[in-house]
C-alpha cells in the first residue's frame, strides 16, 4: 500500500529505489478506481499521460542523479489551472472544451520536477463556492463521510488528497478555498501571502484575491511543494519579488516563545462548540509547548463577508465578462450578436456565477458604485488595518478555519447561508494574508475539522514551524478514512 503515505516518505522510498515511480503510480491509479465512483474528486483523468511521466522520472531516477522532491510522485490539480494540452473546464460548460495551449506558471515550475500528473480536479464552477455543489458536472463526496460535502471550492483536490488518490493537489483560494475544503477534509492547505505564487495561467476569479496553494497529507509535504510553486514571475505583475526562503528549513520542533493571538471574535455562538473546543485545545497544546497564548480583538470582523460578497462578485463580474461565445467559450447561435451573447450566457453559465455577476455588476453601476463597491474597500482597509495592528502584538493568529465540521451535501440551500460560512477564512484574503489549515481532530460524529494558522505578509515560514510543531505532537497524523 503506497497510496496512503505522504509524499516526503516516498520520495526517499524512490529514492533509495524500494520502489519504482511506475509501481507507485498504479498503485495510486488502482485505488482510485477502487474510490472515484464514490468520491468523484475527479473531473479529468490523464492516466496514460502519467504513465509516460512515471517512466520518465523512473529514467531519472535510474540515472543517478539527484532527484526532485516531486520525482515521480503522483498529483492532482484544481481545473481552474491552465495545463497545456490538457482539458480546464473550471467545471463550467462555458469552457467545457477549453484546452489550454499552455501552462500555468506553477504547472512549468511543477513539471521542472518531473511529477506524475493524474488529471484535474472537481471545483464549484469558477472556484464560487464552498462546497463543490456549484459543479456544472457531478458532486463530490467527503471521503470521510459520503454523505457530507468536501467542502470548497477545491473540494476535488482535498477529497483526492484524503482518499488516496493522489499524493498531493493543487488548489486556488480566493476566500478559503484551499483552507475550508482542506479542514473539510482532515489534509493540511495552505494559502500562501497574496503575491507568493505566481497567478499566470489560473482562471480568473477575484484578481485582488487569487492564490494558488497546496494540499497535502502533512506539513513537510506544505514546504516542499511550497517551495517549488513560489517565487516572483514576470508574467504576473502581483507576484512579489521578495526572495523564497527554503520552507523545509522550518521544518523544525520549535514554538517556544511563539506569540499567538486567538481573535475573540472567531469563538462566538455562530462557530460549532465541538470545532471551538477542538481549537481551544490545539492551541493550548501550543502553550504547553511553550509558546505565549494571549486574547486579541481583530473588531471588523463582523463586515468581512459583506466586504467580501461585494469586492469578489465585482470583480468576477469583470473577469467573467470574455465569456460570450465570441472571444471566449462555448457559443450558444442567435440572429444577431446581442442575442448571440445573452444565449451563451444564459444556457452555460450555472446559477451562482449568474448571481455574483448580477450582483458584481450591481455593485459597480455607476449609481452604486460609492454606496456597495468604495465603501467595501473601505472596510477591507479597516481590515487589513486589525491585522496590522494584532500583528504589533503577537507572530500568529489561531482561529477555527470554518465555522463547523463538513456537512450535508444538499443541506445549505440558502445563498446567504452558505456566504455566512465563509466567516473564518475571507478576511485573510481581504488583507492579502497566508493562512494554513491543519488538522486539529475530529467531531463526535468522526468529520475532520482544522486549526487556522494565519501568518504576517509573506511569513509562511512561521506558519510552517507552527503547523508542524503541531503535528508532531499528535500521535494520529496523517490517517486516511476506510471508504
Ligand atoms: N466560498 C468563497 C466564495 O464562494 C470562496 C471561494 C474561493 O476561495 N474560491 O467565493
Amino acid at each position: 500500500m503506497l497510496y496512503n503515505k505522504p509524499a516526503h516518505v516516498l520520495h526517499d522510498m524512490l529514492k533509495k529505489k524500494e520502489i519504482s515511480a511506475a509501481e507507485l503510480l498504479e498503485d495510486v491509479l488502482s485505488r482510485t478506481d477502487a474510490t472515484e465512483e464514490k468520491v468523484g474528486a475527479y473531473l479529468t483523468r490523464t492516466q496514460e499521460e502519467a504513465r509516460k511521466q512515471a517512466e520518465a522520472a523512473d529514467k531519472k531516477i535510474a540515472s543517478g542523479c539527484e532527484i526532485p522532491f516531486l520525482a515521480g510522485i503522483p498529483g492532482a490539480i484544481k481545473d481552474n489551472i491552465c495545463t497545456n494540452g490538457v482539458t480546464t473546464t473550471c467545471a463550467s460548460k462555458i469552457l467545457e472544451h477549453f484546452v489550454p495551449p499552455y501552462d500555468a506558471t506553477v504547472m512549468k515550475k511543477l513539471n521542472n520536477e518531473s511529477p506524475v500528473i493524474l488529471g484535474k480536479t472537481n471545483l464549484d464552477e469558477f472556484a464560487m463556492g464552498g462546497s463543490t455543489e456549484n459543479s456544472a458536472y457531478h458532486m463530490t463526496h467527503n471521503p470521510w463521510g459520503l454523505e457530507c460535502v468536501p467542502g470548497g471550492s477545491s473540494g476535488g483536490s482535498a477529497a483526492a488528497v484524503a482518499a488516496g488518490s493522489a499524493i498531493w493537489a493543487l488548489g486556488s483560494d480566493t476566500g478559503g478555498s484551499i483552507r475550508q475544503p482542506a479542514s473539510f477534509c482532515g489534509v493540511v492547505g495552505m494559502k500562501p501571502t497574496y503575491g507568493r505564487v505566481s497567478r499566470y495561467g489560473l482562471v480568473a476569479y477575484a484578481s485582488s484575491l487569487d492564490q494558488i496553494g497546496p494540499l497535502t497529507r502533512d506539513v513537510t509535504d506544505c514546504a516542499n511543494i511550497l517551495n517549488v510553486i513560489a517565487g516572483h514571475d514576470e508574467m504576473d505583475s502581483t507576484s512579489s519579488a521578495a526572495e523564497v526562503p527554503d520552507y523545509t528549513k522550518s521544518l523544525v520542533e520549535d514554538v517556544k516563545g511563539l506569540k499567538i493571538g486567538v481573535p475573540k471574535e472567531y469563538f462566538t455562538d455562530g462557530i460549532d462548540a465541538e470545532v471551538s473546543k477542538a481549537v481551544r485545545n490545539a492551541i493550548s497544546k501550543f502553550e504547553d509547548m511553550g509558546a505565549e497564548v494571549r486574547e486579541i480583538s481583530l473588531p471588523h470582523t463582523e463586515y468581512a463577508i459583506s466586504a467580501y460578497y461585494i469586492i469578489a462578485p465585482a470583480e468576477a463580474a469583470t473577469n467573467l465578462e470574455r465569456y460570450d461565445g465570441v472571444s471566449y467559450g462555448e457559443r450558444v447561435d442567435g440572429i444577431d450578436v446581442v442575442e448571440l451573447m445573452t444565449n451563451t450566457r444564459t444556457a452555460k453559465f450555472g446559477k451562482e456565477v449568474k448571481r455574483r455577476i448580477m450582483i458584481g455588476n450591481y455593485a459597480l453601476s455607476a449609481g452604486y458604485y460609492d454606496a456597495y463597491y468604495l465603501k467595501a474597500m473601505k472596510v477591507r482597509t479597516l481590515i487589513q488595518k486589525d491585522y496590522t495592528d494584532a500583528f504589533n502584538q503577537v507572530d500568529v493568529i489561531m482561529t477555527p478555519a470554518a465555522p463547523t465540521p463538513a456537512y450535508k451535501i444538499g443541506s445549505i440551500t440558502n445563498p446567504l447561508q452558505m456566504y455566512l460560512m465563509d466567516i473564518c477564512t475571507v478576511p485573510l484574503n481581504l488583507a492579502g494574508l497566508p493562512g494554513i489549515s491543519v488538522p486539529c481532530g475530529f467531531s463526535s460524529n468522526r468529520m475532520p475539522i482544522g486549526l487556522q494558522i494565519i501568518g504576517k505578509p509573506l511569513d509562511e515560514a512561521t506558519l510552517i514551524r507552527a503547523a508542524y510543531t503541531y503535528e508532531q505532537s499528535q500521535d494520529d497524523k496523517n490517517i486516511l478514512p476506510e471508504l
